[in-house]
C-alpha cells in the first residue's frame, strides 16, 4: 500500500519564481528580443495524434518573456548521481537515478535530451532532494500558511548566456528538487511532470490520464498524446527566450 493518500496527493506545485535580477543587472537601455517562435523541432514536426485526443494548451500561461521553449538542442540535463554526503550504497539511492533516468528517456523521444556529467553545463538540473517549505499569504486571512509537504518542484530562471560570436542570448534554466523520500513507484511519475514543466509545459491538465496533471494519484499515467499535443502547440508559439538581445 503506498503511503498516505494526502501525502501523495500533495505532489509538486511548478512555483513561479524568476531570477529577475539578473535581468536588472543589463544596462538600461538594453532592449529584450522581440518574441519570436522558433523553428518547431523536429521530432514534434513528425509527432502525429492519430486519436485526436486534444490538449490543454490553454491551461499553459506564457511567463514575461514569452514560453518556456527550448531552441538549443539537445537540452542538457544534469541528474544528481548521489547526496554529497552519501558514502554507501544504499544511500546512492539507484532507484531514484534509474526512475529519473528513465523519465529523462521517455521524454526524448520527443524532445532531443542528453545527459551531462555536471550541474555547470546544464539546462535542467534535477536534485535528489525534498523542496523547502515555503511559506504563502493566505488573501482571505491575512496570515502565512505553510503548505502541505511536496515531494517535487521545478523552479527557473532566466540569464543572458554569452556566445563566441559574441552574440548574448536570453537564455533559461531550471532546477528540479524531487524527493527521495516517497515510495520508489512514485518517483518515476514525479520525475516524468516535473520534466515536463522543465521542457515548457508550464501548466497542469485537469485529466488524470495525463503526466501534468495537478494532483499525484494512485496510478500516474504516461505520457499522453494530450501531453505531446501540448508541448507541440507550446513550440509554435512565440518567445523572446533563446534569441539574441538586439544591438543597441
Ligand atoms: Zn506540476
Amino acid at each position: 500500500m503506498p503511503r498516505n493518500l494526502t501525502i501523495a496527493l500533495a505532489i509538486c506545485t511548478a512555483i513561479l519564481i524568476m531570477a529577475v535580477d539578473r535581468l536588472a543587472a543589463m544596462p538600461a537601455e538594453a532592449k529584450l528580443p522581440p518574441l519570436q517562435a522558433h523553428p518547431l523541432p523536429a521530432t514534434l514536426a513528425q509527432w502525429q495524434d492519430t486519436t485526436k485526443s486534444g490538449d490543454y494548451f490553454s491551461e499553459v500561461k506564457p511567463t514575461e518573456m514569452g514560453y518556456l521553449v527550448w531552441s538549443q538542442l539537445p537540452v542538457k540535463v544534469y541528474v544528481q548521481k548521489q547526496e554529497e554526503s552519501a558514502a554507501t550504497n544504499s544511500e546512492r539511492s539507484p532507484k531514484w537515478i534509474e526512475a529519473v533516468l528513465q523519465a529523462v528517456q521517455e521524454w526524448s523521444v520527443y524532445l532531443p535530451l542528453e545527459v551531462v556529467n555536471s550541474p555547470d553545463r546544464a539546462d535542467i538540473k534535477i536534485w535528489r532532494s525534498r523542496p523547502p517549505l515555503r511559506a504563502t499569504l493566505n488573501p482571505s486571512t491575512g496570515r502565512f500558511e505553510l503548505p502541505r509537504v511536496r515531494s517535487a518542484e521545478t523552479l527557473y530562471e532566466f540569464y543572458l548566456r554569452k556566445f563566441p560570436n559574441s552574440a548574448t542570448v536570453l537564455s533559461q534554466r531550471f532546477n528540479i528538487q524531487i524527493s527521495p523520500n516517497q515510495a520508489p513507484d512514485y518517483i518515476l511519475p514525479s520525475a516524468r511532470h516535473e520534466l515536463g514543466h522543465a521542457l515548457g509545459i508550464w501548466g497542469h491538465s485537469p485529466l488524470e490520464t495525463d503526466s501534468l496533471y495537478f494532483a499525484q494519484v494512485r496510478h500516474p499515467a504516461p505520457i499522453s498524446s494530450r501531453d505531446i499535443n501540448t508541448l507541440k502547440r507550446i513550440y509554435e508559439q512565440p518567445t523572446r527566450i533563446g534569441w539574441s538581445l538586439p544591438e543597441s
